[in-house]
C-alpha cells in the first residue's frame, strides 16, 4: 500500500489550492448575494487547465485521473459549492458522458473545446415526473431521415442556461422504456427548438446556474449518438457512478473547510472566562469531525485508486456520495453551533456553507437511492438479486 500522492497529484493541489484561494475566495459572497455564476473565475480555472482534469491528453485534457479530479473537487469544494457545482456538471457530466460513450470523432469534436472552457457541458437526464425513478423519462427522440427530432422537457438541469452542449437522455423505442429503448446524444444549444426555462431559485448554491429545459421539434444529427442506439441509459448510469466519487471529494473538501472554520472560531471565542476550544462539548464536536473527515478521505481516494486501476468501484462509489454528503452536512451543522448566533448570520460564510451542503444528499441520486443500490451490491456479492 502506498498512501502518498504522486508528485504530479501533489503539484495539481497545490496549483488548485492557490488558484481556488486568490480567485476565487474574493468572489463567493457576491456570487451567493447576487445569483450570479462567477463564469469569469471558471474560465480563468480552464486557462490553466483545470477543465480538463480527468480527460486524457488526446482530447486536451490534463489525463490526471479520477485521483487527479477528486484533488481538483475537494480543493474546490474547501472554498465554494457553486463553483464546484458547475465546475462538476461541466467536467464529471457533460464531458465524462462525452469521453465514456462518444465515438473517436464525437470525443474529438467536443472534448478539446469543452477542456479549454470554450464551451460548457451539462447532462440532462431528470424530467418532471423522473427523479429517482430515472427510467421513467418521457423526453422523445423520433428517427427522421439522418437525424432524431427530440420533443420534451428536462428539469433541474446544472449548467442548463450556460451551456453550449449537452447529454441528453431520450426514449428512442417507448415499447422498450428506458432499459433498451432510451439512447443518450451530445446536442448544441444553439440549435432551433431548444429553450433554456428561468434559473430557479434555490435554497443555496446561489452562484450555480439550475433551469428546466424544453426540446421542442430540435433536430440533432443521429451521428451524435453517444454508446448505441437503445443503450443510453447505461452511458448515463456510468457517468453518474464515476460522478459519485468526485462528489463525495467535493463534499470531503467542504467538511475539512467546516473543520477549519470551528478550530478557528474556538480558538478564539471566549465564554466563562476561557476560550470556548477548553470546552469538553465544543472538543467533542471536533473531534468527530476530525474522525469523520479523516475516513472520507481514505475512502475517497481509495474509491479513485480503484476507478484509475480499473477495478469495480460501484458499490465504493455510492458510499463516497452517501457518506460524503451526511458527513459534510453533519460537518457543517456542528460548526454553525459551534459559531453560537453568528452561525446564523448571513455576514458568515458558515451560514452559506450550510445552506449550499444540504443539495449534496438529494442530487446525483438522493441518498434514499445510494443504499439502495449498495444494498443492491451487497446482495449481488452473495448471489441474491433484489431488485424486482
Ligand atoms: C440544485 C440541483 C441540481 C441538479 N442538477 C441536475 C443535473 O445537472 N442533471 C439532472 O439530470 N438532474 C439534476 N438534478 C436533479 C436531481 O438529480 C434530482 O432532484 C434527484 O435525483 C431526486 O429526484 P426528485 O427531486 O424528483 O425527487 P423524488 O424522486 O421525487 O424523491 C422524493 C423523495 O422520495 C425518495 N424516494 C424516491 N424513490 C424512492 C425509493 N424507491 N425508495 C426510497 N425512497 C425513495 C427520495 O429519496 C426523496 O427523499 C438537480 C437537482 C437540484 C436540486
Amino acid at each position: 500500500m502506498d498512501f502518498e500522492f504522486s508528485r504530479e497529484h501533489q503539484a495539481l493541489r497545490k496549483l488548485v489550492r492557490e488558484f481556488a484561494e486568490e480567485e476565487i475566495k474574493p468572489i463567493v459572497k457576491r456570487a451567493d448575494r447576487e445569483s450570479k455564476p462567477p463564469m469569469d473565475v471558471v474560465k480563468k480555472a480552464a486557462e490553466i487547465g483545470l477543465l480538463g482534469a480527468p480527460i486524457p491528453r488526446e482530447y486536451g485534457g490534463l489525463g490526471a485521473g479520477e485521483t487527479g479530479y477528486c484533488i481538483l473537487m475537494e480543493e474546490l469544494g474547501r472554498v465554494d459549492t457553486s463553483v464546484t457545482t458547475i465546475v462538476g456538471a461541466h467536467i464529471g457530466l457533460g464531458e465524462m458522458s462525452i469521453y465514456l460513450g462518444g465515438d473517436k470523432r464525437i470525443r474529438e469534436t467536443y472534448l478539446p473545446d469543452l477542456c479549454a472552457g470554450r464551451k460548457f457541458a451539462a447532462f440532462a437526464l431528470t424530467e418532471p415526473n423522473a427523479g429517482s425513478d430515472a427510467a421513467s423519462i418521457k423526453l422523445r427522440a423520433t428517427r427522421e431521415g439522418d437525424s432524431y427530432i427530440l420533443d420534451g422537457q428536462k428539469m433541474w438541469i446544472t449548467n442548463g442556461p450556460i451551456a453550449d452542449v449537452m447529454s441528453v437522455l431520450a426514449i428512442t423505442d417507448p415499447a422498450l422504456g428506458a432499459r433498451g429503448g432510451a439512447t443518450a446524444f451530445v446536442v448544441e444549444t444553439q440549435g432551433e427548438g431548444f429553450k433554456a426555462g428561468k434559473y430557479e431559485h434555490k435554497m443555496g448554491l446561489h452562484g450555480s446556474p439550475t433551469s428546466a429545459i424544453t426540446f421542442d421539434n430540435f433536430r440533432v444529427p443521429q451521428t451524435n449518438v453517444l454508446g448505441q442506439v437503445g443503450l443510453g441509459f447505461v452511458v448515463f448510469m456510468q457517468t453518474l457512478d464515476i460522478g459519485r466519487v468526485s462528489l463525495g471529494a467535493a463534499t470531503l473538501g467542504g467538511a475539512q473547510a467546516a473543520l477549519q472554520a470551528a478550530l478557528d472560531w474556538a480558538k478564539l471565542r471566549e465564554q466563562f472566562g476561557r476560550p470556548i476550544a477548553q470546552m469538553q462539548s465544543i472538543q467533542f464536536m471536533i473531534a468527530d469531525m476530525a474522525a469523520e473527515i479523516e475516513a472520507l478521505r481514505s475512502l475517497v481516494y481509495r474509491t479513485a485508486w480503484l476507478v484509475d486501476h480499473g477495478k469495480p468501484f460501484v458499490k465504493e462509489a455510492g458510499m463516497c456520495k452517501l457518506l460524503g454528503s451526511e458527513i459534510g452536512s453533519r460537518c457543517i451543522d456542528r460548526v454553525v453551533q459551534i459559531h453560537g448566533a453568528l452561525g446564523y448570520s448571513r455576514d458568515f460564510d458558515v451560514e452559506r456553507g450550510f445552506r449550499d451542503a444540504r443539495i449534496a444528499e438529494i442530487f446525483e441520486g438522493t441518498n434514499e437511492i445510494q443504499r439502495i443500490l449498495i444494498a443492491e451490491q451487497m446482495f449481488r456479492e452473495v448471489g441474491v438479486r433484489i431488485r424486482p
